[in-house]
Formats: C-alpha cells, sequence, structure tokens
C-alpha cells in the first residue's frame, strides 16, 4: 500500500488539482483536513491533491446513504424517471470524456487511446444498460391452484459499500454504481487510492445530472485500518461489492461476515490462452497479444498462461515475439501510445521482481526490459514448469509464460491446474473441440477466437479463487436487490 503526506507534495511542487470526496452531494476534504497525493507513473511526481478519509469520513457517508435510502426520493422513484436521470449522467460522462480519460490516465499511467475509445464509453455504457435492464426486466408470476397467486418483486437492497481496484478505474467503479442505482439502492464508492481522481469527476457528474443528495457518495483512502475496512464493517451496509484481489477478496469475506452482509467479489486471474495447431494464426496472435499486453498485463483477465500446440510452437513464437516487439512504448497520454508505464514505483518492483523469479526458476526471457521510468517492455518467459512461481502467481503485468502441449486433453488440464478460475482464451477452427473445451474448462467467462468481448447481459465473474457470485444484467439484479415473493388469496371460496 502506498502512502503518501503532503509533503511530498510540496517538495515537489508539481500538484495541480485537488479532490475532495464527494458526500451528501456536497464535495468535501477529510474531517480532519487530511490528504494525499496522486502520483502520474509516467511523470513520477504527484499531480494531484486528493482527500484522505479516514473511518470518520467513512460513517459520515453511510450515514448519508443511509438517509437518502431510508427517506429520500431515489428508491421511491419509478424506473423511468431513476432512468431518465442515470441517461442523463450517462451524457454527462461522454461529454466529459476528455477530462475522465485524461484523470485515469494520469492516476495510473494506462494509454489514454484506451481510457478515451474504451474505459469511458463502457462506463457510460454501464449507465444506459442498467437503467434500461431495470426499467424492462419483468418480474416473474407463478399462478397457483389453490386460488392463490404468487409474484416477484425486487426490492432495492439498501445502500451498497463499492470498492474498486486501480486497472480500470472509472470502468470497474461504474460496472458496481450503475446496477445498484438502477435497482434504487444508494451507494458509498471506495475507488482505489491510486486512481482517485475519476471518482470525484462522476460524484460532480452525477450532481449534475439531477441524482439527488446522499445517492452516489464517494470517499477516498486506503483498504485496511481506513475507509475500505470501515466501510466492510459498517452494519448499516447492506450490500459489499468488491473488485480486487483475492487475497483482499478473503480479508473482505471476514469483515462482512461479522454482520452477515451479502458480498460480491472479482478478484484475481490468472488466465489460459489455449492456441490449438488449426488455429487461424492470423486471428490467433494479435488477439493474443491483446490478451497479455493490454494495459501492460495489468488486467484480471490477462491471457498470462499462454499453452500453445507443439507443432505450431515455432511459428506462434515467431510471430508472437515480432508483434509485442512493433508495440508503440511511451507517454500514456500521446494517442499513439499503446503500452504505458506499470501504476506505481511499488507495482514496477512487483513485477521486475518476478523476471527475477522467472530467471532463478530456469525460464528463459524473450524481450523483456526495462527503459527509464516505471515500464516494463512486453516479456515471454519460455520454459517455465506449470508449477513455477511465475505460472502460477498473478504477476500483473506485460509477461506470459508459454508452454507448449501437445493434446487437447493435456491443454485442458494444464489449464485447470491453477488456483484461480476467471477467463479462458481458445483458438481453434474446430467447433466440436470448442464446444467440449468451453465446457471442460472451469472459469467465469471462455473467450472462442477473441478476448475482453463483453455482453453486458452476460453473467460476469470467476470460479475458484477468482470469484463468489456473477454481475451482469440478471445477476446484477439478483445481488442489488432482495427478491420478494408476493402471495396473495385471489378466490375464497
Ligand atoms: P487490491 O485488492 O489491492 O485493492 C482493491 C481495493 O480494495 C482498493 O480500493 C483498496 O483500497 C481496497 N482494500 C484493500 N484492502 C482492503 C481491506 N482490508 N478492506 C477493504 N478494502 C480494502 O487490488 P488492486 O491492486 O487495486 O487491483 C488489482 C487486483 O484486482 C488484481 O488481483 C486483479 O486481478 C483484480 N481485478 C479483478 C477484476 C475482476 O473482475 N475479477 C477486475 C479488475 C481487477
Amino acid at each position: 500500500m502506498r502512502r503518501v503526506d503532503d509533503a511530498t507534495i510540496l517538495s515537489r511542487g508539481a500538484a495541480v488539482e485537488s479532490f475532495g470526496h464527494i458526500i451528501d452531494g456536497e464535495e468535501v476534504p477529510s474531517l480532519d483536513g487530511t490528504t494525499f497525493a496522486s502520483i502520474d507513473p509516467w511523470e513520477r511526481a504527484p499531480w494531484a491533491t486528493v482527500a484522505l478519509g479516514s473511518a470518520a469520513d467513512a460513517h459520515r457517508a453511510v450515514d448519508a446513504a443511509r438517509r437518502a435510502f431510508d427517506v429520500g426520493p431515489w428508491p421511491r422513484m419509478g424506473y423511468v424517471e431513476r432512468g431518465r436521470i442515470l441517461h442523463r449522467l450517462a451524457d454527462l460522462i461522454e461529454a466529459h470524456g476528455d477530462e475522465l480519460a485524461l484523470a485515469d490516465t494520469t492516476d495510473m499511467g494506462k494509454p489514454i487511446a484506451e481510457t478515451r475509445g474504451h474505459d469511458v464509453p463502457r462506463s457510460a455504457q454501464n449507465f444506459r444498460f442498467f437503467a434500461d435492464h431495470a426499467r424492462l426486466t419483468p418480474a416473474e408470476t407463478f399462478p397457483m391452484s389453490t386460488g392463490h397467486h404468487a409474484y416477484t418483486q425486487y426490492d432495492p437492497a439498501g445502500v451498497v459499500a463499492a470498492i474498486a481496484p486501480w486497472n480500470f478505474p472509472l470502468m470497474m467503479e461504474t460496472w458496481k454504481v450503475a446496477p445498484a442505482l438502477a435497482w434504487g439502492n444508494t451507494v458509498v464508492l471506495k475507488p482505489a487510492e491510486q486512481s482517485p481522481a475519476s471518482a470525484t469527476i462522476l460524484g460532480r457528474l452525477a450532481r449534475e445530472a439531477g441524482v439527488p443528495p446522499g445517492v452516489l457518495n464517494v470517499v477516498h483512502g486506503y483498504g485496511p485500518d481506513s475507509v475500505g475496512s470501515a466501510l466492510t464493517a459498517s452494519p448499516l451496509i447492506d450490500r459489499i461489492t468488491f473488485t480486487g484481489e483475492s487475497g483482499t477478496g478473503s480479508a473482505i469475506s471476514r469483515a462482512a461476515a461479522e454482520n452477515l452482509t451479502p458480498l460480491s467479489l472479482e478478484l484475481g486471474g490468472k488466465g489460459a490462452n489455449i492456441v490449438f495447431d488449426d488455429a487461424d494464426l492470423d486471428q490467433a496472435v494479435p488477439w493474443s497479444i491483446k490478451a497479455i499486453f493490454t494495459n501492460s498485463g495489468q488486467v484480471c483477465l490477462a491471457g498470462s498462461r499462454l499453452y500453445v500446440q507443439q507443432g505450431i510452437l515455432d511459428e506462434f513464437l515467431a510471430r508472437f515475439t515480432t508483434a509485442a516487439a512493433e508495440l508503440r512504448t511511451g507517454d500514456p497520454k500521446h494517442p499513439d501510445t499503446q503500452l504505458g508505464p506499470l501504476s506505481s514505483r511499488e507495482h514496477f518492483d512487483k513485477v521486475v521482481g518476478y523476471l527475477d523469479i522467472a530467471r532463478s526458476e530456469g525460464g528463459r526471457l524473450l524481450g523483456g526490459g526495462t527503459p527509464d521510468g516505471w515500464t516494463v517492455l512486453p516479456t515471454v518467459v519460455l520454459g517455465a514448469s506449470q508449477q513455477a512461481r511465475v505460472t502460477r502467481e498473478e504477476i500483473f503485468g506485460p509477461v506470459v509464460v508459454v508452454i507448449p502441449f501437445t493434446d487437447e486433453d493435456e491443454a485442458v488440464d494444464l489449464a485447470n491446474d491453477t488456483p484461480y478460475g476467471l477467463n479462458a482464451m481458445l483458438f481453434t477452427r474446430d467447433l466440436s473441440r470448442a464446444h467440449r473445451v468451453s465446457r471442460a474448462l472451469r472459469v467465469g467467462t471462455v473467450w472462442t477466437n477473441c478476448f475482453f468481448v463483453r455482453d453486458l447481459r452476460a453473467p460476469f465473474g470467476g470460479a475458484k479463487n477468482s470469484g463468489v457470485g456473477r454481475e451482469g444484467g440478471s445477476y446484477s439484479r439478483e445481488f442489488f436487490t432482495e427478491p420478494k415473493a408476493v402471495v396473495m388469496e385471489i378466490d375464497h371460496r
């Protein structure tokens, strides 16, 4: 965890913007006035001062959200009216797209082409999709033969704590906030301390869109012994939705157990990418490049274990390493950059540490290298075993382990031999094999001949240590509502 005090900011003198909490519709400083610096990982200097919340600030936000839920208009509004406000918020996200994209890019180093071209449009789409989904989804009726009739009512669950990671800041936050709001809940959002800015901007835009005070609160701060743990331990919270590391997910589960608070956990991954010898390499190579090097590999869904069928190994590797070397690295604020720096000094050290581990485990590194700053170039690890740490642990950087296989059964066994189960990719022209292997993989999502293509109605989440529960479409409704059975007598004769 990175803690930076004001002295750092003052000594560098570079911080120009400031971001407060959003509580009860107002942008406010912390109760004790404390701030922290957000570091631009390309410049390696602070660029913003951010209110540093404590448990007291978290409680203030929870109280506001509780009031807004218990007596405010939001849960009592119709879907049409709520939907209109959420679509207005989506419009504002689009109108402020450059500001939001730059905030995430400056906070954590993701290329602006991705934040502007993908993350921001997806964030607006999250609000549009869930607003429409809540308005249009029918509830069930159960005609009974006893002279009774039952139906389902999806009541809002209450106050939602949403705790987000830094790798897709605005996109992951809106993936939680949008369905929670669409179903009539109120929210306290805690963004990651490495990427706070876009959440405050989102809170400002929500106010402008007409979201009532207290309905969307944003509190900045750290996880343990800070805002994060105050939220997860609060008895006033009705749902916790968390995305982050699997270890953090365990800690949050323990905290939530005290109050029996239901939770949804989207956790780490070590995705298998299986390339069969009948694959169309013109498709498989560019998708495999995207799968591991997008966002410098800081993607839970990254295809970081690349299993290639023996017969095409040499050709695949030649094409893959050439394409990797052609990725344009540099300043993430430059529109042509494809690979920016890692998100922080601490994370850079972690990823570089794994390169040393790979070598010590007998791995041979192709590509790679660390130019100035916190950038790690695309790295291919050959010769690492299935049991090596680099094959089993989530590195969360532009580092891919390549392991050959001989047949379909072996590929499935290798892919499933991991504590994680978020996703897998497979490349083949054989339709039957694609279905067979998809069924055999113990993961939440299988992408065949593609990667990261999403339909927001589909379930999203992980098997094994990659998560608990699913979100998306009706799965989000299950989590963010309290489904109620209403049974009525309709004929008492
Ligand atoms: P992290 O677990 O370190 O932190 C995530 C959030 O949890 C942050 O806001 C942090 O402040 C907070 N937090 C930390 N400890 C806490 C505690 N004890 N109580 C309450 N809150 C706490 O994760 P990260 O480094 O920000 O994100 C990277 C991880 O997220 C990777 O493991 C990645 O695979 C995972 N991820 C998963 C998905 C998914 O959909 N499954 C998506 C994106 C990222």
